[in-house]
């Protein structure tokens, strides 16, 4: 009735956005409802009351209440994606999947320690790393613990209908993962967006505590996903139909700060702290230094990994330079 093929048609018919709101930066969040045979929610927004009336009045929309929900299907551990699963779960009794290297963010314990760690490795003011923590427990409130049932690349997960391969698409969190159906509707989640143009977080591999080359992983996820033909439905903004351009501008965009920051460092070596006061001052300003420290940190990465850029250790701090 619905052609595989076809993501529009889907659309208001069987698979249905619902928006919702939250109290961060990043706006509205979607959680998408599937009406098959199954009723299944991807994603589903933070533990507020307001995302729990606005999922309560998106399924009413399609006659349905929160008891009917079988499946709820996370792309990954951020609180705006996951953070009322745990609750949905408990009301209506539906099976939660998600990727297991997401572990510690569905435990929702943001591995205070791992950060800290890595922090104090660097000349970050005290004041500074404080905040950060602060910010990472301030998150606490808008999420309730889950332990998914866990789902790797060589599960399917079906609908009824609809049926969608599972990509491990790591970078912005550490089990991120798409959901989608070649030359049809794409789960995006937070990999592909249009508005925004990079966001590979420091995280943690949750198996080993080391920390993920995120920007690099990143890159990859996005070169995986340029090649799907089909509609990105994503976790914020517009729906994506011209995948291959809007994630070749990502990419190339990275390029160009890359050069950037090698160009830098080829005049002098800077600190990871110096680099992000020179290059994004404003967001600094704004209080943004976990945004910036990610995005500074993952080109670093890069030219290390690229053997362009040496890390040597300062009188204070991990210095950096290119070699
Ligand atoms: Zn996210
Ligand atoms: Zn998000």
């Amino acid at each position: 009735m619905f052609p595989q093929n076809n993501p529009r048609a889907l659309l208001g018919n069987r698979v249905f956005p619902i928006t919702i709101s939250t109290p961060f930066a990043v706006g509205d969040v979607y959680s998408y409802l599937i009406k098959d045979e199954k009723i299944v929610l991807v994603d589903c927004g933070q533990q507020t009351d307001t995302a729990y009336a606005q999922i309560k009045d998106g399924l009413k929309k399609q006659g349905l209440e929160i008891k009917d929900i079988d499946e709820i299907w996370l792309t990954h551990g951020h609180p705006d994606h996951f953070g009322q699963a745990a609750l949905l779960a408990e009301t209506s009794g539906a099976v939660v999947k998600g990727h297991a290297k997401e572990r510690s963010n569905f435990a929702g314990n943001n591995d205070p320690d791992l950060f800290e760690d890595f922090f104090s490795q660097h000349d970050i003011p005290p004041e500074r790393i404080d905040e950060m923590l602060n910010q990472l427990d301030w998150l606490q409130q808008y999420q309730e613990a889950i332990e998914p049932e866990w789902i790797t690349e060589k599960d399917e997960l079906s609908s009824g209908r609809l049926t969608f391969h599972i990509k491990h698409a790591p970078g912005h969190a550490p089990g991120h993962v798409v959901f989608y159906e070649r030359s049809s509707l794409i789960f995006g989640g937070d990999v592909l967006l249009e508005h925004i143009s990079t966001n590979a977080l420091i995280n943690f591999d949750p198996d080993t505590g080391t920390r993920n080359k995120s920007l690099l992983q990143y890159r990859q996820s996005l070169q995986w996903m340029k090649n799907l033909d089909g509609l990105v439905l994503p976790g914020h903004g517009k729906q994506i139909e011209h995948i291959m351009q809007v994630a070749e501008n990502h990419l190339a965009a990275q390029q160009e700060r890359y050069h950037q920051i090698i160009d830098m460092l080829q005049q002098q070596p800077y600190a990871l702290y110096e680099l992000c006061k020179l290059l994004f001052p404003d967001a600094l300003q704004r209080g943004e230094h976990f945004l910036v420290l990610s995005e500074v940190l993952g080109y670093l990465d890069w030219g290390i990994e690229e053997e362009v850029i040496k890390k040597e250790k300062g009188r204070k701090d991990l210095i950096f330079l290119v070699e």
